[in-house]
């Protein structure tokens, strides 16, 4: 391939000054650095093609033997009819050259570059991750179900399978950054603040011809409908991975992943702790005192605990196993039912009689805690 007059590619006049040209030097480099256009070769060629001619056309005796005779003054085949006084040496490395210009150790590099942070612009992207929050029944929760939850998230675009160019398109630099993926702004008249150039989002590409279905995007708005199994078990809080459903990857990365986050609705009848459930049942005084058999409620219909005679206030009775299944698989917790005393009210003259008549046989012994209590207090009383 023929070499590029030296100021063609710096883009200067003949005449150019020393001044101008290092201006034009240093606008060129920076646009094609490697850094800024990792993976493109065409970049990188440019970019060793300007330090090349900067490092010719900065020094004057190179400069002048260059404007005598052109390219072959650095041939060393064609070193013998062109003088040759710098033929067979070769080219400064393209990158000392930048240095050089920049300012040695890296200052206006950083400065330009954000110091050393090295992201591709043009690799693929995953798509973010999206949270949901669901609300569920206390019983979906302890025994598990199946959901469907509609979400409006950004989708990849069927048109153009998420490349954002119609078919048969393919890529350009992008002119609102100069292909560097990034624009500059100049904060208060000193500050420079870089960021991510708001039309090609930093890829420094934009599409030739965009997909007319996504505008280019290579997403589009989506509702779709996502399937969760909800495993018996989980609880207020509970994060459940629905993978591949978060948002569109871009340039052909991988989607995000969804994060259900539950929330377990109260129940009338049961408290939750852990995997235990609690559950309060009312019963007579008169249950108490003879005993009973109690039908109560548990998550998979009625069962019966017998309440012995006596039984007092508060009392738990455990049924093993018939709490929560435990989320990890590891067997189920209790369901605890603690019984409460209903202390009757609005009697009717034949109730009451019936009971002055109990309490005027009932000696210290029906009551034993009362008895303990009135000895320990008795002093108080006198
Ligand atoms: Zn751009
Ligand atoms: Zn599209």
């Amino acid at each position: 391939m023929a070499k590029r007059d030296y100021y063609e590619v710096l883009g200067v006049e003949r005449a150019v000054t020393e001044e101008d040209l290092k201006k034009a030097y240093r606008k060129l480099a920076l646009k094609y650095h490697p850094d800024r256009n990792p993976g493109d070769k065409v970049a990188e060629e440019r970019f060793k093609e300007l330090g090349e001619a900067y490092d010719v056309l900065s020094d004057p005796q190179k400069r002048a033997a260059y404007d005598q005779y052109g390219h072959a003054a650095f041939d060393p085949r064609q070193r013998a009819e062109a003088g040759g006084r710098w033929g067979g040496g070769g080219f400064h490395d393209p990158f000392e050259i930048f240095r050089e210009v920049f300012g040695g150790g890296g200052g206006i590099f950083e400065e330009f570059f954000g110091g050393g942070e090295r992201r591709d612009p043009t690799a693929p992207q995953r798509g973010a991750d999206l949270r949901y929050d669901l609300e569920i029944a206390f019983e979906e929760a302890a025994l598990g179900c199946e959901k469907e939850i509609t979400i409006t998230k950004p989708d990849r675009c069927d048109h153009c399978h998420g490349s954002g160019a119609e078919s048969g398109s393919g890529h350009k630099n992008c002119t609102t950054c100069g292909g560097r993926g990034q624009v500059e702004q100049v904060l208060g008249g000193f500050m420079r603040v870089r960021q991510v150039c708001p039309r090609c989002q930093g890829a420094g590409r934009v599409v030739e011809k965009p997909c007319r279905v996504c505008r280019g995007s290579g997403q589009r708005k989506a509702t779709v409908p996502v399937k969760l199994r909800i495993p018996a078990g989980v609880d207020t809080g509970t994060r459940l991975r629905s993978a591949g459903n978060g948002e569109a990857g871009g340039r052909g990365g991988p989607p995000g992943d969804l994060y259900v986050v539950l929330h377990v609705q109260p129940h009338d009848i049961f408290q939750r702790d852990g995997d235990d459930l609690l559950c309060e049942v009312p019963i007579s005084f008169v249950q108490a005192a003879l005993g009973a058999e109690l039908e109560v409620p548990t998550l998979e219909g009625a069962a019966h605990i017998k309440v012995p005679p006596g039984t007092q206030n508060g009392t738990v009775f455990r049924l093993r196993g018939r709490g929560v299944r435990s989320v990890q698989g590891y067997g189920s917790g209790d369901l605890h039912v603690r019984v409460q005393i209903e202390v009757p009210t609005k009697l009717n003259a034949a109730q009451r009689a019936k009971l002055d008549e109990f309490a005027s046989l009932c000696d210290a012994n029906v009551n034993p805690r009362s008895r303990s209590f009135f000895e320990r207090a008795k002093d108080f009383f006198r």
